[in-house]
């Protein structure tokens, strides 16, 4: 909406085309937020950073985990309290709970609004229909919808790095997993429109691109694989960093790492979810890859691009996991040296294979105590990878201050790394040279040489 639009219209109009976004979850839900934004701004509306100026508030919800929905709920509960006060107020779920759960969404009395992740371009007929008086829903799952034509508008605070959603959907059906049912099924989206989005936040000032699906690396349209994808945009210049997530283990090979050796502004990581170290569990789980090949595959990213960081999702506590499947995934952990890891307890999804047929039979004390082991190592892991880095020179793309103080910048090393060093006259958007002068678990402390 331009200033413009402001000025000719009259206050009570402007104060009803108000939205304030939620969003939970994953990296393609932020994406999947900018891309409504976009719809809604189209509409009329604007987005608004207090929830007391909304006339529309969006929750873009996850379904991932029990606690992920649980959280919605409560949200739920004060957004009534919210709309007692202003009658006028609308209440819309999307996303991945949308999808799951639809007119029971309805049912509870705050919710006005249901929009699954395909039906984005429908919100402005459902919200016509809402302005009727009428409670409205949308969850068809498309074959086709990728929103390869719509320029999302981006809600990042840094302007440096940015999402773009290069598929949708998901076909693998790893047993516990919830998103193959509420995402459908995986589509690809053209080449073209990914370039061209990646271009124009270039050309905005963005430095910094990461290229999202659940599984990147079986991105496919006519004969354009992954690898040639990422060389396509990698070439827009060698000012645009190039990270992608997820790779599926079974998915991810060698043609990724060659482009990635082509060119040095494609990042230097690959976040690879393991799940479990056992080959027992990765069968129960439907990953379609043993434990041996896996290291294979981690030993063949090591040999080929020894600078690259590896990171993982691990779940503690899935269906029949004994003692020795639970030390095995210690094992892997220790023998990837992984920099960082996502970690959960198994949570167990109504619908998905391990619910209809492998019993929930960890214990909670038991899920809980094995992933604090997870967690511990973890720490050390990272530690010990961070100690690696001291006395190295890596180039800072600088992402904003630090936590602690307006005179220090923060950024990541190609590797993902965070680094704090002291501004010394650069500011955010900068490519610095750092060289590591010490570290903890988590972060990378240094000082600029440029
Ligand atoms: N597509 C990605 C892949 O296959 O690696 C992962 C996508 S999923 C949104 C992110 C992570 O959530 C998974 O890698 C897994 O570790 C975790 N996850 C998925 N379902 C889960 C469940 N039912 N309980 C606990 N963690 C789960
Ligand atoms: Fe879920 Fe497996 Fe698809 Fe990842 S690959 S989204 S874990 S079903």
């Amino acid at each position: 909406m331009t200033n413009k639009f402001h000025s000719v219209k009259p206050v009570s109009e402007f104060k009803l085309k108000q939205v304030y976004i939620e969003t939970y979850g994953c990296q393609m839900n932020v994406n999947d937020s900018e891309v409504v934004l976009s719809v809604l701004k189209h509409e009329g509306y604007t987005l608004c950073s207090k929830l007391s100026d909304a006339s529309l508030i969006l929750v873009n919800t996850c379904s991932i985990r029990e606690n992920a929905e649980s959280k919605i709920w409560s949200r739920l509960d004060y957004f009534r309290s919210l709309k007692r006060k202003n009658r006028d107020l609308r209440v819309g779920i999307l996303g991945c709970m949308a999808e799951r759960l639809k007119e029971r969404l309805l049912e509870n009395g705050t919710v006005d609004l249901v929009a699954g992740p395909d039906s984005y371009r429908d919100l402005p007929h459902l919200l016509e229909g809402l302005s009727g008086g009428q409670k409205q829903i949308n969850t068809l799952l498309s074959q086709e919808e990728t929103y390869a034509d719509i320029s999302p508008v981006r809600m990042d605070k840094n302007g440096v790095s940015a999402f773009i959603s290069i598929m949708r959907g998901c076909n693998n059906y790893c047993s516990y997993c919830v998103v193959p049912y509420v995402r459908g099924r995986e589509r690809s989206r053209t080449p073209e429109s990914i370039v061209r989005e990646a271009k124009e936040v270039f050309e905005k000032g963005y430095r910094e691109v990461t290229l999202l699906g659940q599984n990147v690396n079986s991105y496919k349209w006519k004969d354009i694989n992954f690898p040639v994808l990422l060389e396509m945009v990698a070439a827009i210049s060698p000012l645009l960093r190039v990270r992608f997530s997820t790779s599926h283990p079974k998915d991810m090979d060698e043609a990724v790492v060659r482009s990635m050796l082509k060119y040095e502004n494609i990042c230097r990581h690959i976040h690879l979810p393991v799940q479990s170290g056992s080959n027992n569990m990765l069968k129960q789980m439907n990953r379609k890859y043993t434990r041996e090949e896996y290291l294979s595959k981690v030993k063949m990213v090591k040999t080929l691009l020894p600078e690259c960081s590896i990171s993982t999702d691990i779940i503690a506590g899935f269906s029949g996991e004994t003692l020795e499947d639970h030390l095995d995934t210690l094992s892997v952990m220790k023998e990837v040296g992984y920099y960082t890891a996502f970690m959960f307890q198994y949570s167990e999804r109504p619908d998905t294979t391990a619910a209809q047929k492998l019993a929930d039979d960890v214990p909670a004390d038991v899920k809980n105590s094995r992933l604090n082991e997870i967690i511990a190592l973890q720490n050390e892991l990272s530690h010990q990878s961070n100690l690696a880095d001291v006395g190295k020179e890596f180039e800072v793309l600088v992402e904003g201050h630090s936590k602690r103080s307006k005179l220090e910048l923060s950024g990541r090393t190609s590797q993902n790394k965070m680094c704090v060093f002291p501004a010394a006259g650069h500011k955010v958007g900068d490519y610095v040279r750092v060289r590591i002068i010490s570290c903890s678990s988590a972060t990378l402390r240094g000082e600029a040489l440029n």
